[in-house]
This record gives C-alpha cells, sequence and structure tokens, in this order.
C-alpha cells in the first residue's frame, strides 16, 4: 500500500481512544475521576463479566444539563480547563476532554445525568461514536453512565480482554487505588451482583488501606507530614519487615491523582536505606500536595506520570519526610531477644557481600510456625549422621541443633535448605544442564511493559535455566516449561519476582545466572520450609563438614554456627 491518506474521523477516534482505555480497568478510572471532578461523594462502580459485557458507574455529582451532555461526547470537549495555560493550573483529575469520546468510541454507551436543582434529567446513547438518542428521563441528581459491550466493533480488540476474573480484578485494583485518596467519598464496587469493594466515608485513612495492604501491614503503618516551600508531604510507612521483593505496594498520589513515578520511589527507598533489606521495597503510602503549577500532569494520556518542576526539592522533601517518619517513631532496629523479629532488620556488614535472596525468609514469618509443628523431624536417637553432628532437635521452628566433637553447632534450616537448593542449582548448570519439566497446563501471564522488556533481553538465558516463555501477542505470556526442582514453588507468585531478579545485574552471563539461581533457591526453600526430609538433613550436614568450618558461609547471613565447648565453658565460667 502507498501514498498517505487522512485517516476517517471514527477510525482516527479509535485509535485515540485505544490510548485512554485499554481494558474496563482504565475506562472505570476515568469514569470515576469525573465523577470526582463532579464534587461526587458516593460512586458505585458496577461491572458484568469483568467489564467486558457492562460497566456502570454511578455517582451524585453535580450531573450536566442537556446541553453539556451533548458536548461531554465531543472530542476535546471539557468544563475543566479553558486556555493553554490552564493546563498549568490543573486542580481536576480530567482536562483532557479525551475520556467520554473515546468510550463511546468503542462501546454502547448511555449517559443519563441530572443536573443538581434541576426537576428532570436527560438520558444520551451512543455506539460506536454515533450518537442515537437523547431523552428526558426521571433520574436522580448526578449521573449515571453505562458502557456496554467493550470493543463489540473491534473483535481484534475484545480478543485482547482477559477472562472476566482477570479483567475485575484490575477494576478492584483501579478503585481500591483511589481509595486513600478520597477518605470521604463513599465508595463500592460490585462485579457481578457480587460485592467486591464497600467503602463507607471515614474520617481515618488507614481503614483504606486495608484492601491494598491487608489488616497487619496497615495497622503497622506510621504517619508522618511535612511543610515544606510550597507543598506538602504526607506519608504512611510500614516498617521494613513488611517489605516486598516488588515495588507493588508504593502508591503515591500527587494532588489526589495516583501515579507512578521513579523519582519518587527512589527517595522512598533512600528514606528507609538501611530499615529494608537490599533489593526489597517498602509498602507505603506518599502524598504530595502542591500548587497546581509546580507540577505537569499532561505527560500521557493516562495521566499517570507526572513532571515535577522542581524534582530535586521533592526528593530531599520526600527523604527527609521519610527518615523522620520512621527515625522518630517507636520503631527502631529492635535489641530484644526475639530472634526472629530481630534478623530480618540487622543492618547489613558491609564487608559480605549479601545476595537479596538469603534474607526473603521474613516475608513468611507472619505465618510462623512454632517448634511443635516442624514436622519430619525424628528423635536425635532415630537419626544418625556417620561420625558427623549429632541432631538433638530444634528450636523457634527454625534452627536446628546439633552436638559435634567442638560443640554446639546451630543450624538455621532455612538458610541452610535454600543453600542446598542453590548448590544442587549450580551444580546442574554447570554439569549437565538443569532438568527442565514441562507444564502439562502452561500457565498464562500478563507481564508489565517493564518485565517485557527484561525478558527480550534476558529470556534466552532463563531458557537454558529451564524457564520457557513463549510470547502469546500482546503482553501475554505462556509459561511451558519449568526447572525440575521448582515443580513445587506458585509459579504465579515466583515468575515475576524471578524477572525482578534478573534486571538489575547487568548482562553478564554468570551474574545473571546466579541472580536466577539465588531466586530460585530461595523460592524453593521457603516453599518446602517444614518438610525438610532426614536425607537433605544428611546432605546438609555432610556439605557442612566438607565445607570445613561452619558460620561463614559465602554468601549473605550464616547458614551454620558453632558454638565452641571453650565458648560454653567461659560461660560457665569453668575457664576464664
Ligand atoms: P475531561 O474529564 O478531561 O474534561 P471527559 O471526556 O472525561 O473529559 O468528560 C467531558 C466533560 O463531561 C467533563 O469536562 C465534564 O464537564 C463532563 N462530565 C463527565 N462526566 C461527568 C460526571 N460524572 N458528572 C458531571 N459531569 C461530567
Ligand atoms: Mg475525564
Amino acid at each position: 500500500m502507498n501514498g498517505i491518506r487522512i485517516l476517517p474521523e471514527a477510525v482516527a477516534c479509535q485509535i485515540a481512544a485505544g490510548e485512554v482505555v485499554d481494558r474496563p480497568a482504565s475506562i472505570v478510572r476515568e469514569l470515576v475521576d469525573n465523577s470526582l471532578d463532579a464534587g461526587a461523594d458516593r460512586i458505585f462502580v458496577r461491572t458484568e463479566s469483568g467489564g467486558r459485557r457492562m460497566i456502570r458507574v454511578l455517582d451524585n455529582g453535580r450531573g450536566m444539563g442537556r446541553d453539556d451532555l451533548l458536548l461531554s461526547i465531543e472530542r476535546h470537549a471539557t468544563s475543566k480547563i479553558r486556555t493553554a495555560d490552564d493546563l498549568f493550573s490543573i486542580r481536576s483529575l480530567g482536562f483532557r476532554g479525551e475520556a467520554l469520546p473515546s468510550i463511546a468510541a468503542v462501546s454502547r454507551m448511555t449517559i443519563t445525568s441530572r443536573l443538581s436543582g434541576e426537576l428532570g434529567g436527560h438520558r444520551l446513547s451512543i455506539s460506536a461514536g454515533r450518537l442515537g438518542t437523547i431523552e428526558e428521563i426521571g433520574t436522580p441528581e448526578g449521573t449515571i453512565v453505562e458502557v456496554k459491550d467493550l470493543f463489540f466493533a473491534m473483535p481484534a480488540r475484545r480478543k485482547f480482554l482477559r477472562a472476566a476474573k482477570t479483567e475485575a480484578g484490575h477494576v478492584a485494583e483501579t478503585v481500591s487505588r483511589m481509595l486513600p485518596a478520597f477518605p470521604d467519598v463513599f465508595f463500592k464496587y460490585q462485579e457481578g451482583g457480587r460485592e467486591i469493594i464497600n467503602a463507607p466515608p471515614s474520617s481515618d485513612v488507614v481503614p483504606r488501606f486495608v484492601s491494598l495492604l491487608g489488616r497487619d501491614a496497615a495497622d503497622a503503618m506510621l504517619h508522618g507530614e511535612e511543610q515544606f516551600q510550597g507543598f506538602t508531604v504526607r506519608v504512611f510507612l510500614v516498617p521494613g519487615a513488611f517489605s516486598r521483593s516488588r515495588a507493588d505496594r508504593l502508591f503515591m498520589y500527587v494532588n489526589k491523582r495516583y501515579i507512578r513515578d521513579r523519582l519518587l520511589t527512589k527517595a522512598l527507598l533512600e528514606g528507609y536505606r538501611e530499615r529494608l533489606m537490599k533489593g526489597t521495597y517498602p509498602q507505603a503510602a506518599v502524598f504530595i500536595d502542591l500548587e497546581p503549577g509546580l507540577v505537569d500532569v499532561n505527560v500521557h494520556p493516562t495521566k499517570q506520570e507526572i513532571r515535577f518542576h522542581d524534582g530535586n526539592a521533592v526528593f530531599r522533601a520526600l527523604v527527609a519526610t521519610v527518615e523522620r517518619c520512621l527515625g522518630s517513631s517507636s520503631y527502631s532496629i529492635p535489641q530484644d531477644s526475639n530472634p526472629v523479629g530481630g534478623f530480618e532488620i540487622r543492618p547489613l556488614q558491609a564487608d559480605r557481600e549479601v545476595s537479596e535472596s538469603e534474607w526473603r525468609y521474613e516475608k513468611r514469618l507472619d505465618g510462623w510456625v512454632g517448634p511443635d509443628l516442624v514436622s519430619g523431624w525424628k528423635t536425635p536417637e532415630q537419626t544418625s549422621f556417620a561420625d558427623g553432628p549429632r541432631l538433638l532437635g530444634s528450636i523457634g521452628g527454625t534452627y536446628l541443633v546439633c552436638e559435634t566433637k567442638e560443640g554446639m553447632l546451630m543450624i538455621d534450616q532455612h538458610a541452610a535448605h535454600e543453600r542446598i537448593l542453590y548448590e544442587e542449582l549450580k551444580r546442574q548448570v554447570q554439569d549437565s544442564g538443569i532438568q527442565v519439566q514441562a507444564l502439562l497446563l502452561p500457565l498464562q501471564f500478563e507481564l508489565s511493559t517493564g518485565e517485557k522488556r527484561i525478558l527480550d533481553e534476558k529470556a534466552d538465558i532463563l531458557q537454558k535455566l529451564g524457564v520457557e516463555l513463549e510470547h502469546f501477542g500482546g503482553s501475554t505470556y505462556i509459561l511451558r516449561s519449568i526447572p525440575s526442582m521448582l515443580q513445587q514453588a506458585d509459579w504465579r507468585e515466583f515468575l515475576p519476582e524471578l524477572i525482578a531478579s534478573v534486571d538489575d545485574v547487568g548482562f553478564d552471563e554468570g551474574k545473571i545466572f546466579e541472580a536466577a539461581i539465588a531466586s530460585m533457591a530461595c523460592h524453593g526453600a521457603i516453599k518446602a520450609r517444614d518438610r525438610i526430609t532426614d536425607s537433605e538433613i544428611s546432605a546438609l550436614v555432610s556439605r557442612l563438614r566438607d565445607a570445613g568450618i561452619p558460620g561463614n558461609c559465602p554468601h549473605g547471613r550464616p547458614v551454620f554456627n558453632l558454638i565452641t565447648f571453650r565458648e560454653i565453658e567461659k560461660m560457665f565460667k569453668r575457664v576464664v
């Protein structure tokens, strides 16, 4: 084909629509933004079939009269700005005048609205961008937007919609993210008649975090607020013990708009600093309120990216606020005797290279298993180790206690098991190659752009490790095979972690292997926590013997620790 052609208006609209609305969740975001801009304090969202069949957003905002209703579906029609200068003083969530026409271009839409103070309202219907009818109708004050048959005229786009459950999940996430920024608004979300979110207005922000972070993390949150020249920074910080291997629980709001921003993420990490294990991310929310003129929100059609005019000042302010909030609080590195609560936030020693994986058990410690729950251990009499350490038992559900010729040997069973997996995977890679297991039921993944990029760069190396991913189109990937040793792992959870783990290690193949194997070992070990078999204990102990001196494992925190008889005798003042 050749020759340049101007696209028909309808096609242009559909293309533009693709940038603003790509799935039910983005439609919900735009519609709820409109409701918030209209001053609503009650916003109810409903979907059918995850929004593929129907999306409805009902609000009690100021509504629209007949003329505005007709205008609202025109492209670049907005009541929120008038001149280009207004772009620099945007206080509303919307301003581009694109959402309604974009949604209208790809669905069958009705907008029913009654201007506050008027006696009756109007309903407008529009299908694939073509205006249908507009009629008078009795309706409550406010606006109801109903979007049906999303992408019905665009089979190619419709194909990319995921299962109803997946799409509903995205919608729920979108609505959840708005909750903390608008605690005085009553939000509800129902899918297929089932209530998913019910958030009555609340004077306290913290309850609004529960659906985002879970109750425990929300309860542990610390609050700080600082004023700076021209802006305010408010933070809600979950202590480092709740940190995650991915930055998926960071919530940033600039003038109440949920945004994603690298600079703010970096500042947050900087503020937490040693309270966080290397390579992990905190759970936290940041609210920055500043003069609209000091930030550009018109960077991307979805308005989730922003640009600060003085990014430096904001960066420093956030670091300072986080430091103060964490520092002044009662939370600090515990010096108490609780062996479990303590170790995950012990500061790293500079002379040891600590790979992040060794520090991940703490995430599971909420479901802490007490000694009586450790299964599979035999009594010392039943267990024999050639002439090696003799197992006496385990304490704290974590530490094996053994007697050796030199004294008392303690083994961190989690770290030890991880170590075994690590060594074994490493050996397999070096020798014959990893043993691979094809998945009978291949798993399907939706990857983020970031994850796709990492895969583009490193898929072949992951494949050598037995992780075979096939690109299925769009952001969809199919996981076809996995290393046999990691059959037990929950790959839904693990794959994103694995991909993230190979991201910032550069392009050296050895380093990438190392990072991936460490991540795999870590994940495998966690799952096997209380199921280490006798043979694994023997393997572990014989390895310990082979390695010579316990206690200084090359990676991360110690796996073994020996308290010598001499130390014990000192303890009991038998020697000085
Ligand atoms: P924008 O939000 O960028 O202005 P939209 O296409 O989302 O563009 O909406 C166009 C206009 O329609 C808005 O400026 C607003 O005046 C009006 N509008 C949309 N939704 C609502 C609503 N729920 N209540 C009142 N007015 C609305
Ligand atoms: Mg809008």
